[in-house]
């Protein structure tokens, strides 16, 4: 067996082929003093080092908007004015004067010197520049010391799984489709930037693999598995016969896409299920129609200031949003607001750094305390309502005043929109996700100020359980099946029941076959799943009957452990579904 190196799942899809290890980092820099008639010779050296860095940057900005468009190709702004700064240029040539030190060396304790600074404000802002700077140190040290360019992600040996530390935004605008077959991160989430990008360009992708970095090496053999987020090195035969097998039978399910997309998401005994599609950014829209979404459940909308150093303009918001309704008429759109904090900070959020940001300053906490961000976005979703059903979704709701607060709000705006004869639908539906418990035990309340609901299990589990869905060492403790989850989950529902609303589930727990049956024996009849996975999942519904989910959910609720919780539901289930098709191919441990 190849050794097995488990993360995060980041981008769908299967790759074969040779590891490059692409080493993104600054490298050691001897320490030499000069003699002084050398040091008009290391002006001119550092000088030109800046110059053929400035050139790479432009390259790289041209082909990267020819290729992405202008939007991305802006990641490189930042670092290029920082090539034409005084502060860091006059202060790397006075180290050459003044200290005798070499180019390289004087430009090194030059950047440190400005990181040291800019980090002792604990402006995540800055944070970011820190990183850009580093970056363009990088680049100006391997021109300075002759290295071949540093993190080219193309390399020469043809198409490849890059292995990194982490991909700078920089280096991810250089992921070409062609040459990277996959992406292996130690660091990384769903919502970081390559990851955003490597979905938009179908690269299967692992991320949150620790140190893989450290254990492999360039030219070794591996697989990449994105759906499950695993990645196997010097893979041995079965490991292979397995994969093709798999890859196989994605080509089989994309043959019977057409057939199975057509077949209502209905169970045996004639229960309708709403299967709606996750997207984290609007060029997914079309795959998820490709494959049978009946709308959009959640469309995260983090893409659209994620590594960006501006606010995001209403008109492009828009625009977004347009085009995935354009993609789904007459069908449900729910677009939730903004849920930055937590790993997600924008470079233009000014904030103090905090000891834990996921019990902190997030989501809807962060939209109220910004309203020059969150009007315009509410500003853009309530036009594109005029284009079909959009819905607005609150993320990380605790409390009935934050539902109240962003009501306020679009009145405001709908009384503006009507002034200035701004077409919009005033039917639109406003609702919360549910990913806390207070919130899951506030539903009662919760529903009378709500249109909806969608719980957000991901989060929820997290919540309730106190342990951190990102942490890999506590991948065991992430239970969705717990009952302490399993009794929230059945409250909402009754809640959104009494009150008259839909609820839906859109956590990752939706597209794992139990989760599933569990959420429809709880009487929660949407789900919205990531979109490789509808499918599968329709085929799913189509094999188990509503009745004894129910009384599988009944008996899940009476049981006092995890184990007797899935126990109860694999019993349930019965045979129709074949669950060791599904085990392996889904994961619970998310982004
Ligand atoms: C969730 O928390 O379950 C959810 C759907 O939101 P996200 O995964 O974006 O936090
Ligand atoms: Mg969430």
């Amino acid at each position: 067996m190849g050794r097995i190196y488990d993360g995060l799942p980041i981008a769908e899809g299967i790759a074969f082929a040779q590891i490059r290890l692409v080493r993104w980092g600054v490298p050691p820099v001897p320490h030499r003093m000069i003699p002084d008639e050398e040091v008009d010779v290391e002006v001119a050296r550092l000088d030109e080092a800046l110059i053929s860095a400035q050139a790479r940057l432009h390259d790289l900005q041209a082909s990267t908007r020819a290729r992405l468009g202008s939007m991305e190709a802006r990641i490189f702004d930042p670092q290029l004015l920082m090539l034409e700064d005084a502060d860091l240029v006059e202060g790397a040539r006075r180290y050459i004067r003044e200290n005798r030190l070499t180019a390289a060396r004087a430009v090194e304790w030059r950047v440190l010197e400005l990181q040291a600074m800019w980090i002792r404000t604990s402006n995540p802002m800055v944070l970011d520049r820190v990183n850009d700077l580093e970056d363009v140190l990088v680049r100006v040290l391997h021109s300075l010391m002759g290295l071949p360019e540093p993190g080219d992600i193309a390399g020469d040996g043809g198409p490849a799984i890059v292995v990194a530390r982490t991909l700078t935004p920089s280096l991810a605008v250089q992921m070409d489709p062609g040459v990277v077959l996959g992406i292996a991160t130690d660091l990384g989430t769903r919502t970081s930037h390559w990851a955003i990008l490597a979905r938009s360009l179908e690269i299967p992708s692992v991320g949150g693999l620790v140190d893989v970095s450290r254990r492999v090496e360039t030219g070794e053999e591996a697989i990449l598995d994105g759906r499950i987020g695993r990645i196997v090195v010097v893979p041995d035969e079965r490991d292979r016969a397995v994969y093709r097998e798999r890859r196989v039978q994605i080509q089989e399910w994309q043959e019977e896409l057409s057939e199975i997309i057509r077949e209502d998401a209905v169970t045996l005994d004639g229960q309708p299920v709403a299967l709606r599609a996750n997207l984290d950014i609007p060029a997914e829209a079309s795959r998820a129609r490709e494959h049978g979404a009946e709308g959009i459940g959640l469309f995260r909308t983090e893409f659209l200031v994620v590594g960006r150093d501006s606010l995001p303009e209403e008109e492009e918001q828009y625009d977004a949003y347009r085009q995935v309704v354009d993609a789904f008429p007459n069908r449900a759109v729910v677009i939730r607001t903004y849920d930055l904090g937590g790993d997600k900070f924008p470079m233009f959020l000014r904030t103090p750094v905090e000891a834990n940001p996921f019990l902190g300053w997030r989501a809807i906490r962060v939209c109220l305390d910004n309203l020059d961000l969150f009007r315009p976005q509410l500003r853009a979703i309530l036009r594109a309502t005029a284009h079909g059903d959009v819905r607005i979704m609150i993320p990380l709701v605790n409390d009935v005043a934050e539902i109240v607060q962003v009501r306020e709000l679009l009145a405001d705006e709908e009384e503006a929109f009507r002034r200035d004869g701004i077409p919009f639908y005033g039917g639109y539906k406003l609702g919360c996700l549910i990913e806390t418990p207070a919130a899951a035990l506030e539903a009662v309340e919760l529903a009378r100020h709500c249109d909806f609901f969608s719980v957000g299990t991901n989060d929820l589990v997290q919540y309730t359980l106190a342990v951190d869905r990102s942490n890999a060492r506590l991948a065991d403790l992430y239970n969705p099946f717990h009952p302490a989850v399993v009794r929230q989950l059945n409250h909402v529902s009754r809640a959104a029941r009494a009150a008259g609303i839909e609820v839906a589930v859109c956590g990752e727990m939706a597209s794992n076959p139990i989760g599933a049956f569990l959420i429809l024996g709880l009487d929660i009849g949407s789900l919205s799943v990531a979109w490789p996975s509808l499918p599968e999942m329709r085929r799913m519904i189509r094999s188990v009957r509503a009745v004894d989910a129910r009384a599988a959910a009944r008996k899940a609720l009476a049981a006092s452990t995890s184990r007797d919780v899935t126990e109860e539901l694999v019993a349930g289930i019965g045979t129709g579904v074949d669950l060791a098709a599904f085990s392996g191919r889904w994961s619970l441990s998310v982004t």
